[in-house]
């Protein structure tokens, strides 16, 4: 262990709340050397949608690289890249009747809301984004001044500009609707707001708490962006690929973004992949205006490929994930219901599920009895005050039922600690 705290640098996060060495992984089970199990509900937040070491991935990605499949490819066309795109057409853009070119950008969820920003910027002439309260986009200084987390914009280390912040859906309580102040703002030309290039939002807001937005306030988010001639553009980063039962987050909701990002669980099992999806006539780059050595991660557009063949070609893995859904939400309802002292909110949609337990320090109280129980899970939200399930779509439904029992016993703990006659009653 000391190798780590010598060599490696401080800014490490989730292995503090995870003090072992991991050495194998598959599908929703990880190992460590000293050959412990754990079940995994963080999922590599949210890039391990299909399970550690997915065997129809991994079998692709084998074949792929005994066969010394290019592997490395700039933007150059290969048989991997041609693929992949006609797969995208033909799985998922299709027969969803949406019509988008794509963008390889470098291989980070960040680098590709980098390259959304900017071609925004580029199309409307316009400097401004708006971007919304608890919003998170990454670390690169464009998506990092789009993203609310005060911690995250103090490392920057230089002033955060061009992006104004609008109240997300829920911000003020259910009885507040945001868009009618969002509306007012835009509308009056002396609010000192100018009009931007485009807004952009999560429609369930992962590292910022689990919140998600409702169908009628995105809409109401879209019909503002088609009235002022902003562009729209929908982060599915964390809670596309399937995390929220249906490939894009936003299905069914009423919205048609002009861009849309994606990556965490695009590259199959955890390779590094990102892409901008933009409609055609926004394409309006000139050649190699956003750049990158990594836009060709090969054997991720194997994986993806992969991923859309098997998994998306059909409604069953959506019917699969609604089912596993209905189990996560019923045991996170009934933790709720056993502990009313914590007055804990369960917030979600498909896969992605947020326990918010409000008295600072709880959730990451209960991190560290799940981590002794053998179950890793994290926390989020402003002051970490939420337990995040992120775990693979494909869990067994008795892997689920299993985590979702060490969960209520490490809440127990928790609760036995600070409510109790028994615990130090705080
Ligand atoms: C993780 C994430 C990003 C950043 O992706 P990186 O690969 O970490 O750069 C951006 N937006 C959302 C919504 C994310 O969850």
């Amino acid at each position: 262990m000391k190798i780590f705290t010598q060599m490696e640098s401080d800014v490490r996060g989730y292995c503090r709340d995870y003090p072992v060495v991991f050495e194998r992984s598959k599908g929703s089970e990880m190992f460590t050397v000293d050959g412990d199990r754990f079940i995994d509900f963080l999922g590599g937040a949210g890039a391990l949608s299909y399970g550690h070491n997915n065997e129809h991935i991994k079998q692709a990605v084998m074949e792929y690289m005994q066969a010394d499949g290019v592997l490395h490819g700039l933007d150059l066309h290969t048989k991997a890249k041609r693929e992949f795109l006609t797969t995208l057409r033909s799985t998922i853009l299709e027969p969803r009747k949406m019509d988008y070119k794509a963008q390889f950008t470098g291989p980070t969820g960040t680098n590709a809301v980098e390259a959304a920003l900017k071609l925004a910027r580029k199309i409307t002439g316009r400097q401004g984004i708006i971007s919304f309260t608890n919003g998170y986009h990454g670390m690169t200084l464009g998506a990092i001044a789009a993203t609310g987390n005060g911690h995250h914009r103090g490392g920057a280390g230089v002033h955060l500009g061009g992006t104004t912040f609008m109240p997300f859906d829920g911000y003020f309580g259910p009885e507040t609707n945001t868009i009618a102040y969002i509306e007012r703002l835009l509308e009056d030309t002396s609010s000192g707001i100018d009009t931007p290039a485009a807004m952009i939002l999560e429609t369930v807001q992962g590292e910022g708490g689990v919140n998600p937005a409702s169908g009628e306030w995105l809409q109401g988010i879209q019909a503002l962006c088609r009235k002022h001639d902003i562009l729209f553009i929908v982060d599915d980063i964390q809670v596309g690929c399937g995390r929220t039962g249906t490939f894009f987050s936003f299905e069914n909701m009423g919205i048609d973004p002009d861009m849309i990002v994606l990556s965490k669980s695009l590259g199959g099992i955890g390779l590094p992949m990102a892409l901008l999806l933009m409609k055609p006539e926004h394409d309006q780059w000139d050649i190699g205006e956003h750049n990158g050595t990594f836009r060709g991660n090969n054997l991720a557009f194997i994986a993806a490929t992969t991923a859309f063949k098997r998994y998306w070609s059909d409604d069953s893995f959506t019917t699969e994930i609604g089912e596993k859904a209905a189990i996560l939400r019923q045991h996170l309802q009934w933790i709720k219901a056993d502990f009313p002292e914590l007055n804990i909110e369960v917030r979600g949609r498909g896969m992605i599920w947020g326990l918010e337990i409000p008295q600072k320090g709880l959730a990451g109280e209960v991190v560290n009895e799940a981590f002794k129980r053998q179950l890793i899970i994290e926390n989020c939200g402003t002051g970490g005050t939420v337990l995040k399930f992120l775990g693979p779509l494909t869990m067994e439904k008795a892997i689920l039922e299993e985590g979702l029992g060490l969960l209520k016993e490490a809440v127990q703990a928790v609760y036995q600690q600070h409510f109790t006659a028994a615990g130090s009653n705080s």
